[in-house]
């Protein structure tokens, strides 16, 4: 789901063998006795067989196995705990084996785990899209289900090419989005990534070409410049004929390069919108479900997209599943023009196991006091952050809501670094240049103090070039 394309130059070298030393005992679920060979089976196996995200087959980085996860821990084959720091990508937001999660499947699974969504339909599904409704921004009324972020942006894309065919202006098919933006790995999410860092060099002549305006340049809590809209006000004027929507992900591009912006950029992005009839998408998938401290981020600029995309944390971390959320406006333009519906539709649209997990753990957040908090590991992470800034390889820090980010002056080596931070008992994983929490929200104010410790240690031993 990220950017690890430092793995391409930086992280394939010197990984040999075994990531840790302490292999005296072999994990239960592995069936087998120790020997010479320092790896587990299954880990000699997943080198063999088994592709991970942005690696490479013939110079492959050991991965570490987990055999259990119980709160923010990862238990792994050698029977060592990592606090995760990670949430597994921004999703476990309620920690792993929660009871109230796994009551939710299991429940679910006893009566039915998935029926087709043409024609069918059920409780779990309803009840989701009903909740998302009345949760997110006022206008998004409409909900399109789906497996995973990149294929919710996917659909957020057909919808309003689909919406500008349905109104008679099918030249209104290219998109605006922003340098350091993330949407997702597939054809479409990829051709509004940043075009620098994203893959439209490897991948030049199949991405389709869009615009693209400057990454925001003023930022959260900063006094607003009007300057910093220019650029993009520029563009949206000049190529209003031609633009079906804007694409952008809200106050923190993510992936991207984890920056956060002013809010004030996000209100002139949505006028400018307005006032040139053009479709604004807001990709949520990371940022959706309190994590920048809002329930959703469009909140701190207090806009409604058009349209809106959630993934990640939907279901707690259990489960993929996906959304799409657009306006009546919308939805009705597509359904009135001459195809008569939307023409998308996934096999496991809908998919009942991971609606009733997500509604289970969206009540769960919600009847939790959670806005208070995220701001306890908002101003837990600032205070363990600070003494970074004045380390000689750390270029700045920065924290909002439940995101903690150092950005270092070089790039670190992955696959080293990844060893060290699992010596020190912590689970995170670094891109480029980058080096953040997004942990768990159940992560207490100790267990956050042990994992930014464990960091500090690491990197104050790390060469600064
Ligand atoms: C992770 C992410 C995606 C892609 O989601 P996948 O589930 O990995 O396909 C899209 N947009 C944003 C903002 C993301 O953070």
């Amino acid at each position: 789901m990220q950017k690890e394309t430092t793995l391409f130059t930086t992280d394939t070298l010197g990984n040999t063998g075994n990531p840790s030393n302490q292999f005296g005992e072999i994990g239960t679920l592995n069936n087998i006795t120790k020997t010479d060979q320092p790896q587990s089976q299954i880990r000699q196996k997943d080198q063999q067989f088994v592709w991970h995200p942005y690696s490479s087959l013939t110079a492959p980085i050991p991965a570490y196995q987990v055999v259990s996860a119980h709160g923010v821990y990862l238990t792994l084959d050698d029977g060592s705990e990592l606090i995760d720091g990670m949430a597994s990508w921004w999703c476990a937001i309620h920690g792993y084996n929660h009871p109230v999660l796994n009551a939710a499947a299991k429940n679910q699974i006893d009566k039915f785990s998935h029926v087709m969504f043409g024609g069918i339909t059920h409780a779990p599904a309803v009840d989701l899209c009903e909740k998302l409704v009345k949760i997110t921004p006022a206008g998004l009324d409409k909900v399109f289900l789906s497996d995973s972020g990149s294929v919710a942006v996917e659909v957020a894309i057909k919808m309003a090419f689909q919406y500008w065919i349905s109104q008679g202006q099918p030249n209104k098919n290219k998109l605006l989005s922003l340098r350091s933006g993330y949407h997702g790995d597939t054809f479409a999410a990829m051709s509004v990534c940043d075009p620098v860092t994203g893959m439209h060099q490897m991948f030049d002549q199949v991405v389709a070409k869009q615009h693209f305006a400057p990454a925001p340049q003023t930022r959260v809590h900063e006094e607003w410049d009007e300057q910093d809209i220019a650029e993009f006000a520029k563009i949206i004027s000049d190529k209003k004929d031609q633009l079906a929507a804007v694409i952008l992900e809200p106050i923190v591009q993510g992936a991207g390069g984890m920056r956060f912006y002013s809010p004030h950029y996000l209100k002139r992005v949505r006028q400018l919108c307005d006032q040139h009839n053009v479709l604004l998408i807001a990709d949520e998938i990371a940022t959706g479900f309190g994590r920048s401290g809002k329930l959703f981020a469009c909140e701190w600029a207090d806009i409604s997209p058009d349209i809106m995309c959630l993934g990640k944390a939907i279901t707690g971390g259990y489960m993929t599943l996906a959304a799409t959320l657009c306006s009546e406006d919308v939805s009705n333009g597509i359904c009135n023009g001459e195809a008569g519906c939307f023409m998308h539709g996934p096999t496991f649209m809908g998919n009942p196991l991971a609606c009733a997990v997500a509604n289970a753990s969206i009540d769960l957040l919600l009847s939790s006091d959670w806005q208070a908090n995220i701001q306890r590991i908002e101003a837990s992470l600032k205070i363990e952050l600070a003494p970074f800034e004045a380390l000689d390889n750390v270029a700045e820090t920065r924290v909002l809501g439940a995101i903690g980010v150092i950005e270092m002056k070089q790039a670190v080596n992955l696959a080293e670094i990844q060893k060290q931070f699992v010596a020190e008992g912590i689970w995170v994983r670094p891109f480029g240049k980058l080096v953040y929490v997004m942990p768990p929200y159940i992560t207490t104010d100790q267990q956050l103090h042990q994992l930014v410790s464990g960091i500090y240690k690491v990197l104050a031993s790390t060469p600064s070039s």
